[in-house]
């Protein structure tokens, strides 16, 4: 609970933001509706088919996500000029994820060079994966296709492909994100866990071998550049969270998540320990597709040991992070006190 030392500094409007903070409900109505998905192991297999939350945000939600290219392509229905993306003379193994959710969307290994100047691909990661539309625009009858999580317009589909499948599917580079599997040289991955008041969770995370750096900050919100007033304020959507580089060589992910699920209950929905507040959610925010699976199977693991209960923790797709002011940086290394209690 750091929010009287705060006030302390900020002064009254702080005080007023968290006595707010004590009346308010959460900001944010919980989306509930699924959709059926298959996502990318660790091992590099795909999944079963999973049953995931839709991805559902605001318009300002998505303008904060993603670049003015990116939105007017995914969420406005474009197209990038031909030969101009990034990904159309892309020839390197690996994945295609959707670049609103993250969801796998397209191996390497189905891509072809079709001419066009648009990525293009004979078959999909999972057909679970690829939403389709009747789209009649322009005086031409084609069929549009779409992320099925998060509705991200990627391009269109057309019955001209090579073999096995016959399909071209059409794609915007604007839409994707690519991971190179398995990666040219080993490097240092990250992830951003939020579980509460970022001091105590950065402190958790600093001490476990083989995390090698780590910096607190905001995610997750529909604002730019948000600053603490502002999230403390609940303006913003955003929570606290520390962005964890860990080496994967000395630990592993899994690893990593027993520390976050011990460090927080992440049973309680927008409440974690004394810090209560839309900021202080349970969240695990993925960079990397094979995060994600490994996050919703150990969440599934953990209600299997508490049956009747539903893991509260926002499993997402990392936006922009936001570090946070410096003198939050390593507070507690610069302070004193002591790691986020066990419940
Ligand atoms: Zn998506």
């Amino acid at each position: 609970m750091k929010i009287p030392i705060l006030a302390a500094i900020t002064g009254l409007a702080l005080t007023a933001a968290y006595l707010e903070s004590l009346t308010s409900p959460p900001p944010t109505p919980v989306n509930t509706s699924t959709v059926t998905v298959r996502l990318l192991d660790p091992a590099g297999h795909v999944t079963e088919p999973m049953v995931v939350p839709q991805v559902v945000k605001s318009d300002a939600a998505w303008r904060a996500q993603l670049t003015a290219e990116q939105y007017r392509i995914t969420r406005a229905h474009g197209t990038e000029t031909a030969f101009c993306g990034v990904f159309h003379d892309n020839h390197k193994t690996g994945v295609y994820t959707c670049i609103g959710c993250g969801l796998p969307l397209f191996r390497s290994t189905a891509k072809f060079d079709s001419g066009t100047g648009w990525p293009s691909f004979f078959q999909p990661f999972a057909r679970e994966n690829i939403g389709e539309t009747r789209d009649t625009s322009y005086g031409m009858i084609r069929t549009e296709v779409h992320c099925v999580r998060c509705g991200s317009h990627l391009g269109h589909v057309f019955d001209d492909g090579p073999p096995p499948t016959g399909l071209r599917y059409c794609i915007n580079s604007d839409a994707l994100s690519f991971f190179e599997r398995p990666p040219a040289k080993p490097e240092p991955e990250k992830v951003l866990f939020g579980a509460g008041c970022f001091w105590g969770v950065e402190e958790t995370f600093r001490q476990v071998k083989g995390v090698t750096a780590t910096r607190v900050g905001y995610a997750g919100g529909h604002t730019r550049q948000p600053t603490y007033e502002a999230v403390c304020a609940h303006t913003t959507g955003h929570a606290e969270v520390v962005e964890v580089e860990f080496d994967p060589a000395q630990v592993t992910f899994d690893a990593l998540l027993d520390v976050f699920w011990k460090s927080h209950d992440p049973f309680a929905p927008r409440k974690t320990g004394s810090d209560a507040g839309d900021q202080y959610r349970s969240a695990i925010f993925f960079l990397a597709p094979e995060q994600e699976a490994a996050a919703r199977a150990s969440a599934a693991r953990l209600e299997t040991q508490k049956p009747g209960a539903h893991v509260a923790t926002e499993i997402a797709l990392a936006g922009p992070f936001q570090p946070a002011e410096e003198y939050h940086q390593h507070y507690y290394q610069k302070h004193g006190g002591k790691a986020c209690p066990a419940p």
